[in-house]
């Protein structure tokens, strides 16, 4: 079973937060779909897009795969992947990369795309909705810096024997998943 968010995270979805039209200052603002809000005063639209985010799945020669310990919330001390948000006119490979670097301090090799899912990251108040893409990459023996704001540790783990519940994110339940259907043993 995936763990999905909690019903107080769902409290804090765009449609319990957003109040004004950010427009005019309308309180006349409802959410007239879970992702479009309109202005009944000035007519403005306002969707609620899936945010890109990116992941990778580093491997080593004995199919164990690579989680941070996450250091924050939301999901602190559960396993998490490197990676996060892509910015504003970034590649979701630039955006990994980046990434990489910033959370272990390495320069990652190819990059495999390997799938897409959705996921929930509540986040000071506001449930944000992403679209997660998810890479694998062979790890090759490199010197990690690890950002200790982000990452709390470096752990191998067998993906065939982890206990899928101490994943952060269902996006990486699934990506692990289907990581494990390309690696049968
Ligand atoms: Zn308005």
């Amino acid at each position: 079973m995936h763990a999905g968010i909690s019903v107080s995270e769902m409290d804090h979805t765009a449609d319990k937060v957003f109040e004004h039209c950010p427009r005019c200052g309308s309180t006349e603002f409802p959410a007239i779909r879970r992702d479009l809000f309109v202005c009944k005063s000035c007519g403005f639209h306002y969707h609620i897009n899936a945010a890109a985010a990116s992941g990778v799945l580093f491997y080593d020669g004995a199919g164990r795969v690579l989680f941070t310990l996450r250091a924050r919330e939301p999901a602190k001390g559960k396993l998490g992947l490197p990676g996060g948000f892509v910015d504003l006119g970034e590649t979701a490979e630039d955006g990994l990369r980046r990434e990489i670097r910033e959370e272990i301090g390495i320069e990652s090799g190819e990059l495999n795309y390997i799938g897409s899912y959705p996921n929930a990251y509540p986040y000071k108040g506001l449930t944000y909705r992403t679209l997660d893409l998810f890479f694998e990459a062979k790890w090759e023996s490199q010197q990690v810096a690890i950002d200790l704001d982000e990452v709390d540790g470096l752990v191998w783990e067998d993906p065939f024997t982890l206990d899928s519940d101490r994943i952060a994110f269902d996006s990486m339940r699934q990506a692990l998943s289907r990581w494990k259907s390309l690696h049968p043993r």
